[in-house]
């Protein structure tokens, strides 16, 4: 097995970036909500892929202040026009539907209708999304100008739906690595038709989770994949004991438009991934927007809820609502790209190599400069630039490292390449002048009863 790195530099990127849009593709037209089939067939998917185990909680269940909701089916449902033409179908378009709509088969007059009907006036020709989750409605999405079309008559709305007790389906690809503590990646799988929020972040989370299956692991991995809000509170619910595994987590959303990458601080804003994400986007000569912590938005919400206080951020390229394709029928498989879904990988995997190499080290001969010379260490690749970067981090590694400061801070404050840091570290443990300190603790656990080889 390799590392991490040594696997990302054999990636194939383009190759990658052409896969994943296919497999989005394939995801497209499948109706996914909070619950249901469409979900299950999405993991089943997912599942062809990557170790996946499929959690089904059942309808009703207490989950920390929430309760698992009915599961929702639909076999058909659309409106029919006074002169038989359907104007609505879900059959062409599983947006048509307001999710989680309950069953009706009735005639009624356009007015009556109209209550129940959701356009977008300011963008005519686009369908839009809508739910209603915990209100028991139904309604139907269309264009505007379709909307505008409609003749005073009588209508026939037939939704073949179900909702009843059944189960919250949830997916979860657990790599184990030599340290029982964990990283965690989620993504929402409830929104059907939609390409960039969020089928973009179940094909990009799946291809980190099949690079990582193959690679040596420091930490376990959790890949989640789970329906927006209840799923991520219905997996805390379960996982009540998150915060001493959770090292550094992210929540993963909007992977695929053009737009620069956007990273939302951990409530924490300090933590280890945090520092991680801003490096590996800088290694990568990437732009990146960032911003601290609000309590709204996915799921770093509920992550970072007081009694959790996870340290997970959200990295996402233009954030949710801030492209006006966003929560329409126009997000669809035209709008993600197989270029920005491979640097969006690469981005991933940045962030992983980073939490997976980072470490405290102790400087064994801190008084003065050790003679790296007689080592076979200083000078020893000529004068090119190489040689020059090496040198200058392995300087930085020894100045540094004095237990305070990680790998991935001395890579910030010298300016140089992770990766370079990581090497000179390499070196310098190999000729015994840096070690990890006695009775080691990493940085990244704030719990000082836990030690980090057990
Ligand atoms: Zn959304």
């Amino acid at each position: 097995m390799s590392d991490l790195a040594t696997l990302t530099r054999a990636l194939d990127l383009e190759a990658a970036g052409r896969e994943m849009h296919e497999l989005a593709t394939e995801l497209y037209p499948i109706p996914r909500s909070l619950t249901g089939d469409g979900v299950r067939r999405t993991l089943a998917i997912l599942g062809e892929r990557i170790p996946l185990e499929i959690r089904e909680v059942a309808s009703g269940t207490a989950v920390l202040d929430w309760t698992v909701p009915d599961e929702w089916n639909v076999r058909e449902a659309w409106i029919e026009g006074p002169d038989g033409r359907r104007v609505a179908d879900f059959a062409d378009h599983n947006l048509h539907l307001v999710g989680y709509s309950e069953p009706i088969d009735e005639t009624m007059p356009l007015e009556a209708l109209q209550e129940h009907l959701h356009s977008l006036p300011e963008q005519p020709d686009l369908v839009p999304y809508r739910t209603s989750y915990y209100r028991r409605t139904w309604g139907f999405c269309l264009a505007h100008r379709v909307r505008e079309s409609l003749r005073p008559g009588d209508y026939r709305v037939r939704v073949d739906s179900t909702l009843e007790p059944g189960t919250l389906t949830f997916g979860e690809c657990l790599l184990p690595g030599r340290d029982e503590r964990e990283v965690l990646v989620s993504c929402h799988v409830c929104h059907p038709s939609l390409a960039n929020d969020n089928l973009s972040s179940l094909v990009v989370a799946t291809s980190l989770a099949r690079l990582l299956a193959r690679s040596r692991r420091r930490w376990s991995w959790r890949i989640l994949f789970v329906p927006g809000t209840i799923g991520a509170i219905t997996w805390l619910a379960r996982h009540r004991d998150a915060g001493e595994r959770v090292v550094a987590g992210l929540v993963a959303a909007n992977l695929g438009d053009p737009g620069v990458f956007h990273y939302k601080r951990s409530r924490r804003g300090d933590a280890v991934v945090d520092r991680a994400v801003e490096l590996a986007l800088r290694d990568r000569g990437e732009a990146v927007e960032v911003s601290e912590f609000v309590p709204y938005g996915y799921d770093e919400r509920q992550y970072g809820s007081p009694g959790f206080d996870l340290p997970v951020g959200s990295l996402t390229r233009t954030p949710w609502g801030r492209y006006p394709e966003y929560h329409t029928s126009a997000d669809d498989l035209a709008l993600i790209r197989p270029d920005a879904l491979a640097g969006s990988l690469a981005a991933y995997l940045g962030v992983a190599d980073a939490l997976e190499r980072n470490r405290v080290l102790v400087n064994l001969k801190p008084h003065g400069e050790p003679q790296l010379g007689r080592r076979g260490l200083y000078g020893s690749l000529g004068g090119g630039t190489e040689g020059k970067e090496r040198e200058m981090a392995m300087l930085w590694v020894l100045n540094l490292s004095d237990g305070d400061h990680d790998l991935i801070e001395i890579a910030h404050r010298s300016g140089l390449p992770f990766d370079a840091v990581c090497r000179a570290a390499e070196a310098l443990e190999a000729a015994e002048l840096v070690a990890r300190p006695e009775a080691s603790r990493p940085a990244e656990t704030r719990n000082p009863t836990e030690t980090d080889d057990r």
